[in-house]
């Protein structure tokens, strides 16, 4: 059931608005604009009703700050009042609301302008979703780990916890694709991917197909020493999964892992931790492939073999 947040100081019109939409929907009420920006945060609602006049911070100030905020941006707002001049409507559109309810209104109108945004939203939101999950896999796709890494690294900084950042390649991959023909080579990536995200299963995980066949996953909370240990069992399942490669370069399919643990400062870039992933990687495959090296931020490293 689709989650609807009514914000409105009066007590009377939020439940009239409740009931007309009750029945169909998840409904919320916040009675104070400071509450509705916090609940808004919380995550889950696709339409928020909003009361234009209230005390304090009143409807436009929210909306104004509703989207200025990640977490909130992308929830379509609809203003109710009874400001029925074309100004105070004009504004609210301007502001980024999708539509204006003007009161008196009708139980009937609310629900089908209601109706319309919350399938307007899903379209919207199945569409984004599927342009950011890699279509052999299933996992997310490059977009998404850019988009998701700001906003990661942004949280962990604020609030002091370690993000490991990390990433896997499949070893000799050319070898194996000339051996076995391109799709089969599909299907080992896809197989990685499954035993990858099979590992990966925290609610703070995240797992994305980077490129060809490289991957990046990135943890929240773990000491360097922890995740050290978690990559080396993926790097060890993708092994034992004993997809056989060619054997003059390996009797199995496998992946070198680089990575490192990082508090986020805000006034550094995720991208500067990727491109030490990286090296690590490098010095993984370097030191002959099928193993993990790992880095915390003084560079103390560690390695698997
Ligand atoms: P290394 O161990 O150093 O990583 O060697 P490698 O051969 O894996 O590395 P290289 O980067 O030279 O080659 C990667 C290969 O991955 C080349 C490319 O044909 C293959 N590849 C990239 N994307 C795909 C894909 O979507 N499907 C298939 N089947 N192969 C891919
Ligand atoms: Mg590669
Ligand atoms: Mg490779």
């Amino acid at each position: 059931m689709e989650k609807i947040l009514i914000v409105d100081d009066s007590m009377v019109q939020a439940a009239q608005l409740k009931s007309i939409l009750a029945p169909e929907y998840e409904v919320s009420i916040a009675q104070r604009a400071e509450e509705g920006l916090e609940q808004a945060g919380t995550g889950g609602y696709s339409l928020i009703l909003l009361d234009v006049i209230m005390p304090g911070m009143d409807g436009f100030m929210l909306l104004k700050k509703l989207q200025e905020e990640d977490a909130t941006r992308h929830i379509p707002v609809i203003l109710i009042t009874s400001l029925a001049d074309i100004e105070h409507e004009q504004h609210g559109l301007v502001l980024g609301a999708v539509d204006y309810i003007v009161k008196p209104f009708h139980p009937l109108i609310v629900k089908a302008r209601v109706n319309t945004h919350i399938k307007l939203y899903q379209y919207r939101k199945q569409v984004e979703d599927q342009s950011m999950t890699d279509q052999l896999t299933g996992v997310a796709n490059r977009r998404r780990h850019d988009r998701y890494s700001v906003v990661k690294w942004q949280e962990a900084s604020r609030l002091h916890v370690a993000l490991s950042i990390c990433m896997f390649d499949i070893d000799k991959f050319k070898v194996y694709n000339d051996s076995f023909g391109h799709p089969a080579g599909d299907k080992v990536i896809a197989a990685v991917a499954k035993t990858a995200s099979n590992h990966l299963r925290r609610s703070t995980d995240f797992f994305a197909r980077y490129g060809g066949e490289e991957f990046v996953a990135v943890l929240m909370g773990d000491e360097a020493e922890r995740a050290f240990g978690h990559l080396k069992k993926i790097r060890q399942a993708v092994e034992d999964m004993h997809i056989p490669h060619n054997p003059s370069v390996s009797p199995w399919v496998t992946v070198s892992v680089g990575g490192i643990t990082v508090i986020p400062r805000r006034e550094q870039s995720y991208d500067t931790y990727l491109k030490i992933a990286d090296t690590m990687l490098y010095d993984a495959k370097r030191l002959g492939r099928n193993q993990v090296v790992w880095a915390d931020e003084a560079m103390n490293q560690w390695r698997e073999k």
